[in-house]
């Protein structure tokens, strides 16, 4: 999601502010980073490896073509004059767990939206088997738990049917209804099935920060009745459609998707691009402003696929739906993304039209072809999708833009940062909603700007290694951090634990300065201090400048205090030892460069001379009295000799 409650909009209204009040004096010089793996003097050899990863993912027993994937059939009609869909769900589900299960556990996410009048209720269920029955099932909170007489074992299946109506929210939102321009927006809809995972069924509860998408995969068909006016837009490919009366049946392919969502409206225009058997469509308000923009969204829609697909692999869906909607932001759904109507006619230097869109397409690889835990672990797919939005623009040669926007997030985090202190990326929902701030400014921008000194660590060719991989080995199923770090650590041939310890799990920032700085001879040593905390191991960039020579090595520093010397292969009076320079390096400092002079003390030409010149004179009545006695001696030798 690229925040769209009311909790998104806050972060997302300070961002705005700022992206205007915050001049870009900040040069992180990300562009001409020379931080790259394979340059480290004394890192480890950069080797590949192929193993694969051992993987979380606790459905052991799913088939790999997912036969055995549960399967959701929907017969729904949408009723405009009281806001609602009715709908009867089959669900036929084969139990994939290595353990018998006695009870079912089911989401009913539109429980959450009480307080503005949307629910669910559920009407009846009943099981087709008669091996089967059902004891009791009650809606505690927001979950559906179904009791069974007998536990279902592993590989036994049944098909359960489930029906119910959703009452839609009437507020501007990703779940619920408007008036002007009449349309509805139906997402996290209808009883979904919990993922049973080492902790038994998930029951976190939906989040209005954050996204409630952790979810197995399963096979989706529907069959939707709605007025015979309305655009629709699905997760689904269409089929075909009939109609009756003042009503019309839209049908859709039967597809292996982790969610279906919904949009419908009369006032919905189309624009449809296709690409590589793909169809993109762009749906939007049929107004003059809006259309401007709309007819460009299916395009930018195939560009950011393009664009993606040659970064990570395919993307394994028919169809992509970009749709308007009168929330704010944007807002991810399999197939499907909802963009703010306002970004439309949002025409500034910083393009959140396009920043949102291709943000919320990041989504289609992470949390869905590939899933996450997103309520345990939600930095895993924000800073992933943040990352890939300013990608994008350096993808299609605008580096330029792409500096901007991660100048803007560097300033920004930091400014953050020095007002309410760092904090670790790890946490889950539970305590983002508990604190109540920071959560956008957190996982969205700290989580994305960790990433990029990843990307700058490794380089970009390994660095998307490591996500192609990551794309072959889990699509499909569910990724967790553990396997995250694995893929990285495997691929990469590197242990980069070091990097994720003190990067995702530890707070603070490094404060780094260059301290006591002398010389013997031609060697320089000095000491790099890390004033923001005794934990930080980082490859650091030293540059030893003189009037003769540019020496530049990339060298580790490790804890608080760190001793360090670079050898001159000329003699000079003076320098500048500079550190950190075109390094994409997270730190509480604002200066763009961490730099110290020195000076060598050592006896200049003009001091040899006038220090000759005494020695000399020091000599002449050494040598004056060597001299007579020499003559002297010879005096002697002669009178004898006569
Ligand atoms: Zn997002």
């Amino acid at each position: 999601m690229r925040k769209i409650t009311n909790f998104k909009l806050v972060f997302l209204g300070s961002l705005l502010l700022l992206m205007l009040v915050l001049p870009v004096t900040l040069s992180t010089n990300r562009q001409t980073s020379t931080i790259v793996a394979d340059k480290m003097t004394d890192a480890p050899p950069l080797t590949r490896k192929s193993e694969t990863v051992d993987c979380n993912n606790t459905h052991s027993l799913l088939t790999e073509d997912f036969t055995t994937a549960p399967s959701y059939q929907f017969t729904s009609e949408l009723e405009p004059e009281t806001a609602t869909i009715s709908s009867e769900m089959q669900l036929n589900y084969t139990n994939m767990e290595n353990t018998s299960l006695t009870q079912l556990v089911f989401h009913l996410h539109p429980r959450a939206f009480r307080d503005y009048d949307g629910d669910i209720e559920i009407m009846a269920i009943s099981i087709e088997e008669e091996t089967f029955n059902i004891t009791e099932w009650r809606v505690m909170a927001d979950l559906l738990e179904v009791d069974l007489n007998v536990p279902i074992q592993p590989l036994e299946h049944m098909n359960i049917h489930i029906y119910f109506v959703t009452t839609l929210p009437n507020i501007a939102s990703r779940f619920g209804y408007v008036n002007d321009p009449e349309s509805y927006f139906i997402t996290n809809w209808y009883p979904v099935l919990a993922v049973y995972d080492v902790n038994g069924w998930d029951r976190s509860p939906y989040t209005f920060a954050g996204e409630s998408f952790y979810y197995d995969m399963a096979f989706y068909e529907l069959e939707l009745t709605v007025p015979k006016n309305f655009q629709v837009a699905c997760s689904l490919p269409f089929q075909q459609q009939s109609s009756s009366g003042t009503t019309k049946q839209l049908i859709y392919e039967k597809t292996l998707i982790r969610d279906i969502a919904i949009a419908a409206s009369p006032e919905f225009e189309t624009s449809i691009t296709k690409w590589n058997g793909k169809t993109i469509t762009s749906f939007f308000y049929k107004d003059q402003e809006l259309d401007f923009r709309g007819s460009q969204a299916d395009e930018l829609g195939k560009e950011t696929l393009i664009v993606y697909t040659e970064a990570f692999g395919e993307y394994v869906w028919d169809t992509l739906s970009i749709v308007s909607f009168p929330g704010g932001g944007g807002m991810e759904y399999p197939g499907l993304v909802l963009i703010s109507a306002e970004l439309y006619l949002n025409w500034t230097s910083i393009d959140r039209y396009t920043e949102v869109i291709v943000h919320e397409i990041a989504h289609q690889y992470i949390p869905f072809m590939l899933g996450t835990d997103s309520y345990h672990e939600p930095y895993i797919d924000e800073p992933f999708a943040v990352w890939c939005s300013i990608y994008y623009y350096e993808a299609i040669g605008q580096t330029e833009a792409a500096d901007i926007i991660w100048d803007l997030e560097y300033g920004s985090y930091l400014k953050y940062a020095g007002g309410n202190g760092d904090v670790s990326l790890d946490h889950d929902m539970s305590y983002w909603e508990a604190v109540g701030m920071g959560y956008g400014m957190v996982i969205y921008t700290k989580g994305a700007l960790v990433l990029e000194m990843l990307r700058q660590y490794l380089g970009i060719e390994l660095f998307l290694d490591c996500y192609r991989a990551m794309y072959d080995q889990f699509r499909g199923g569910n990724l967790y951090f553990t396997d995250f770090i694995n893929i990285f650590n495997t691929v990469s041939g590197l242990s980069l634990d070091w990097f994720f310890n003190q990067w995702f799990y530890q707070t603070g920032l490094p404060w780094i300065e260059i301290e006591s700085i002398t010389s013997t001879g031609s060697v320089v040593n000095f000491t790099i201090v890390n004033k923001g905390g005794d934990w930080f191991k980082l490859p650091l960039s030293i540059e030893l400048e003189t009037p003769y020579e540019t020496i530049t090595q990339i060298r580790w520093i490790n804890g608080s205090s760190t001793n360090l010397s670079l050898t001159l292969n000329h003699f000079t009076e003076n320098g500048t030892i500079t550190v950190a320079k075109n390094q994409f390096l997270l730190r509480k400092q604002y200066t763009s460069t961490i730099s110290a002079d020195f000076e060598i003390t050592i006896i200049t030409s003009s001091e040899i001379t006038n220090q000759s010149s005494l020695a000399i004179l020091a000599l002449v009545p050494i040598i004056i009295i060597s001299v007579y006695n020499y003559q002297r001696m010879n005096l002697k030798r002669r009178k004898k000799g006569k």
